[in-house]
Parts: C-alpha cells; sequence; structure tokens
C-alpha cells in the first residue's frame, strides 16, 4: 500500500465500448474514482468516428452488445452504425458514466513512478495526470492509414478518408475513386455506385465476401426480446455459437478442419459467381489467400456493383496522384473529382500501444514490443508495467465480436482486484514466467492455425504484425478464454 494520493485512482484512455467495459467493471471492483480521457468529441469510438453511408455492424446486434446490456430495439439482424452510437450513449447514461469522461483530450504518453506507484498520464495539452491505475482502450482500428501516394498533395478534387466523412457529401454528378477493398470499402461502395456518375474501384487484395443474411426484427419479436429476455439470449446463443464455429474451426484449427475452411472459400466463390455476370471480373476479385487470412466480410451488394457499366475495376497499381485524376503502372489516367480513401488503419506502427508508455525501469512499452515480440499476458498485463491493463493489445481479441474481448478483459479485471482487495494490495504486476508461459502457449497454438498452416501470402492481413507473426488473436475458443479469465493462477501477479 502506498500513502500518495494520485489525482485519480484510475484513468481510461478511451470512451469506445471497451474504455465503458473498463469503467463499469472498475467501479463494479469499488475503483469509483475514473477518469476517462478522449481525444473524440464525444463517446462510442469507432462508432462514433466512423459514420460513412452503409456502416452497419457485421456481426449481428445481439452478439455485438454487452450480454449484461442486451438492447431488445435493434431494428435489424445487423444493426446500423447510427444504433450502435445510440447504444453507446443508452450505456453511458445508465452506468453513469458521462460523468468521468472528458472529450478532446489526446493523451500524449504514460510513466509509472515506481516510488510513488502512481501513473503520470500526460496530454497533449500540457497537464500532467496521476492515477493509481492506467487502462488504455484506445481500439485496435483507430489510427487511420493514408497512403503516401506521390502526388497526393496535388489532388485538386475532394479527398475522403472514410473516418473522417462528410456527412451529406453528395455524389452526383461526380466522378469517384475509392482506394480499398477491405470491409470498409465492401460497405461504402455500393453506396457510392448508387449516386456517382462513374466510379472506380483501386484494389490492391481481393477480399472474401459471404452472403449477409440481414433481416429487419419484427416488431412482435423485439417486443417478446423486451418481456422475455431469455428469448433474446438464446438467439444470442445460438449467433454466438455459430461464428464461434466459424472461428475455431475455420481460422484456429485450420490444420485440423481445413475442410470447414475451404467450405467458407466455396461459398463465396459461389456468391460471387452468382452475382457477377463477366468472367474476367470474376477473377480479378477472387482471392488468392487462405479464407481467415484477413478478416472476411459479409455483403449481397457489393460484387454486383461490378456487373454496372459506371464501375469499372482497377487492379493495376497506383503510381501517383495528379491534380485531376490517378495514374497506373500501365500508364492509364482516371480522371476523378472525388477520392475516397478506405485505405484502412496502422496497427502495428502507430498503434501498440497508442501513445508511449513507460514502465518500471524506463520499459518503453512499444520499443520493447517491437525490438523483441509483441506480447501481453492473457492479452491484458505486461511485466515491467504495475497497474497497468492493456486492453487493445497482442492476442487479446477473442472470437470474432468485440464485446467478447471485453467481457473477458472484464472477468479478467473482477478475479485481479478481487484479489487485491483481499490482500488490501493496491499494487500489481504480472511475473514475467507467467508471460512468457502464456506467450509459449498462444505461439505453439497459434501453429494449426490458418495464419500458419495455410496459405496467407500475398493476403497483406493486419492480423500479421511488422516481424509477419499473426499475434492479434488470441488462439483459443472463447469459451476456454472466458474459463481462463476466470481461473487464471492469481500467483501469475505478484501484488503489494
Ligand atoms: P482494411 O481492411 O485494412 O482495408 C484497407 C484497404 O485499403 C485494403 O483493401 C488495402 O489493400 C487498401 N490499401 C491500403 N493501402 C493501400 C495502398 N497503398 N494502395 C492500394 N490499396 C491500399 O480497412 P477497413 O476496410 O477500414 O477495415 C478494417 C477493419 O474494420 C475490418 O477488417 C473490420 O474488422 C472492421 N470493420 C468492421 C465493420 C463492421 O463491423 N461493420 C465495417 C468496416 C470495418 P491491401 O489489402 O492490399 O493492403
Amino acid at each position: 500500500m502506498t500513502d500518495v494520493r494520485p489525482d485519480h485512482e484510475a484513468v481510461i484512455v478511451g470512451a469506445g465500448f471497451g474504455g465503458m467495459g473498463a469503467a463499469i467493471e472498475m467501479k463494479r471492483q469499488g475503483v469509483t474514482d475514473i477518469a476517462i480521457l478522449e481525444r473524440e468529441d464525444d463517446l462510442g469510438g469507432t462508432w462514433h468516428v466512423n459514420h460513412y453511408p452503409g456502416l452497419a455492424v457485421d456481426i449481428a446486434s445481439v452478439t455485438y452488445s454487452y450480454s449484461f446490456e442486451p438492447n431488445p430495439d435493434w431494428s435489424r439482424l445487423f444493426a446500423p452504425g447510427t444504433e450502435l452510437k445510440a447504444y453507446a450513449e443508452h450505456v453511458a447514461d445508465k452506468y453513469d458514466l458521462r460523468r468521468h469522461m472528458e472529450f478532446g483530450v489526446v493523451v500524449a504518453g504514460a510513466d509509472w513512478d515506481d516510488d510513488a506507484g502512481v501513473w503520470t498520464v500526460r496530454t497533449e495539452d500540457g497537464r500532467a495526470i496521476t492515477a493509481r491505475y492506467l487502462l488504455t482502450a484506445t481500439g485496435f482500428l483507430s489510427q487511420p492509414y493514408t497512403p503516401d501516394f506521390p502526388g497526393i498533395d496535388s489532388f485538386e478534387g475532394e479527398i475522403i478518408h472514410t473516418t473522417a466523412w462528410r456527412d451529406g457529401y453528395d455524389f452526383h454528378g461526380k466522378r469517384a475513386a475509392v482506394i480499398g477493398t477491405g470491409a470498409t470499402a465492401v460497405q461504402l461502395i455500393p453506396e457510392i455506385a448508387r449516386t456517382a456518375t462513374h466510379l472506380t474501384v483501386f484494389q490492391r487484395t481481393p477480399i472474401w465476401v459471404v452472403p449477409k443474411i440481414d433481416f429487419p426484427i419484427p416488431a412482435p419479436v423485439r417486443r417478446l426480446f423486451g418481456a422475455v429476455p431469455l428469448t433474446q439470449k438464446a438467439a444470442r446463443a445460438v449467433n454466438t455459437s455459430l461464428l464461434e464455429a466459424l472461428m475455431v474451426f475455420g481460422v484456429l484449427h485450420y490444420r485440423q478442419a481445413k475442410p470447414g475452411n475451404q467450405l467458407a472459400a466455396l461459398l463465396s466463390k459461389a456468391h460471387l459467381r452468382t452475382q457477377v455476370r463477366d468472367a474476367g471480373t470474376r477473377r480479378r476479385l477472387t482471392p488468392s489467400y487462405d479464407f481467415g487470412c484477413k478478416r472476411p466480410t459479409f455483403s449481397n451488394h457489393y460484387f454486383r456493383v461490378f456487373n454496372r457499366p459506371d464501375v469499372d475495376l482497377q487492379t493495376s497499381s497506383i503510381v501517383r496522384v495528379e491534380p485531376d485524376g490517378i495514374v497506373v503502372d500501365d500508364g492509364t489516367k482516371v480522371e476523378i473529382d472525388t477520392l475516397v480513401l478506405a485505405t484502412g488503419f496502422n496497427l502495428w506502427d502507430v498503434n501498440f500501444p497508442a501513445f508511449a508508455i513507460t514502465g518500471r525501469n524506463g520499459r518503453d512499452l512499444g520499443k520493447w514490443w517491437r525490438e523483441g515480440r509483441f506480447q501481453a499476458y492473457e492479452g491484458i498485463t505486461v511485466p515491467h508495467f504495475p497497474n497497468f491493463l492493456t486492453l487493445n493489445s497482442p492476442y487479446s481479441y477473442s472470437g470474432l465480436s468485440y464485446f467478447t474481448t471485453i467481457e473477458g478483459q472484464m472477468r479478467h479485471m473482477a478475479r485481479l482486484f478481487g484479489e487485491m482487495r483481499r490482500r488490501g494490495s493496491d499494487r500489481f504486476e504480472v511475473t514475467e514466467q507467467a508471460n512468457e508461459r502464456f506467450l509459449d502457449r498462444a505461439t505453439e497454438r497459434l501453429g494449426d492455425s490458418v495464419f500458419y498452416a495455410g496459405d496467407c501470402s500475398g493476403s497483406r492481413s493486419y492480423y500479421f504484425n511488422q516481424h509477419g507473426e499473426a499475434t492479434l488473436l488470441r488462439p483459443q475458443s472463447t469459451l476456454s478464454t472466458l474459463r481462463e479469465m476466470d481461473s487464471f493462477p492469481l500467483e501469475d501477479y505478484t501484488y503489494a
């Protein structure tokens, strides 16, 4: 126990679903003096930042929500982004989180003071905020990536990154280009194609797309979910089990269950065949890497866009951007008025961590991860970083819905803080041995996954870090992850 009184018991960085889940759990554990610092001007994380046309969840909403806070009012099986944002606001109100939140605060760094037993969180506006506990919930997909195309600054039309959408932007009369064919582009492209005079899609790597079974949830069903929550719980269990089967058999146990993975690829190819008439276009839209190397996506509208006479698929490499268009490596120039960058996020260079974090003995987390290996015990704590919970870290992403990850981490926090209470301590640190054991086990298990046992060459997947290691996903079923979060050996931590 230390005598120093910091400004707050806990600082949580990020007011998205991860940060809010962490705050709810901290309060349950009796840590109530919490400051939640958020760089954006409102809460909701991804669902506040992203508001491009077509935005919707790609995990059915019964599962993409906190299990302890079901929402019977989702309008569709896959709710649109606006409903997710509204749900985030509802959670903030119900769990009284808003009064902890401060918006527009960019955290520049955090340093551990071992003598005082506190973290000092430095903000870009020059403040130093101290806290006993530091929790980072800065997201995986939160640092937008804009490629440095030669000449991009000379472009005279509009450039819009999907994370900085201009609401109401009108594509009527515009020749548009979208660079990128990830999950964001798959949702956005059909919307732009509807209104733009002409659309060129610049694809570097095709993506596996499977049909999306989506429909409005009828009012009587919503009423039933509200009146008998068990029914929505059952729907959640069925949907979560399907996702789990996809993840465990399609991705994590590829070596043992290759036919399951191949079946998913066949489904996507059949989907493409029914949607796109031209064989050459179909060939160009077909990935050359195994299903699951990259996060697959769901859409009934994406492929068929390429049948339209006013949409072109451009697969030649981009050489440069000129004031009025994009030049590709066969010399063709595509003249455009609006350039949409659906180029995703930088995970491994500027995230992990999202700002400089220095632990005990001056250990720099980012440097340590980059110069050694990316690692975090149970995807949440790191040796040499006392009283630090890193919610978006290597091996933390469990299952397909982010809420599985969040709730697993909440369970971990409950067990850890329960033990600290029992011991009357206010300091924890994971041991080097426990961390190494977890890393070894994860590394070994990943050997069976599609990332290592399959063919992911050419997938350019963000599941792989700059060392070529697939260190994002936790290679375990969500059930065993949740069990482990409830039962990890308490002696894996030291307490003081
Ligand atoms: P992404 O999957 O990283 O896709 C980025 C796209 O930009 C890729 O097609 C990439 O091509 C392309 N790109 C990047 N740099 C390029 C360059 N220099 N030249 C040409 N192309 C370039 O990003 P995202 O589509 O934003 O999706 C990220 C993740 O967000 C998804 O995987 C999903 O987990 C999540 N997401 C979820 C939802 C949802 O739930 N509804 C919606 C959207 C996104 P390469 O593949 O060749 O690198």
